[in-house]
């Protein structure tokens, strides 16, 4: 912290009235820190606010970026593949034989891509849950 304030002295702050920063008056400190300030411009008292809403302005300079979810990785695989189309997803069965972007339905794990052929009995697909290994050609 810097200068020690008192009551009574001066500092600037942001004034929430004019939307300004402006020269005010401390009104009450707590823990040494401005409290409250009276604006020496419109005499209005307020919170002390050495900045406009602190908040705000980390909204601006970070603008939402949510991490994409599993799900919305999955759907964007899954519509491109199929062009939403999912008729052509055939019934998953360890007997039987699969390729790489092939769609498949499996009964407890839903609809499927297949992401690669790991080996000729295994392959890695991606469910709405996430990838998982599944045995082809048993
Ligand atoms: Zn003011």
């Amino acid at each position: 912290m810097n200068a020690n304030y008192e009551a009574g002295g001066y500092i600037e702050a942001w004034c929430t009235k004019c939307k300004l920063e402006l020269g005010h008056t401390i009104v009450a400190m707590v823990d040494n820190i401005p409290r409250k300030v009276k604006c020496n411009t419109c005499e209005g008292q307020h919170m002390y606010r050495a900045k406009p809403s602190e908040t705000n302005r980390t909204k601006l300079k970070n603008p939402a970026r949510k991490p994409r979810a599993k799900g919305a990785i999955y759907e964007e695989y899954l519509s491109r593949l199929t062009g939403g189309d999912l008729s052509r997803a055939r019934k998953y069965s360890f007997k039987e034989n699969y390729k790489k972007d092939e769609i498949l339905d499996h009964p407890t794990f839903g609809v499927g891509v297949v992401l690669s052929v790991i080996q000729t009995n295994k392959m890695e697909i991606l469910f709405k849950d996430g990838t998982k290994l599944l045995s082809q050609n048993q």
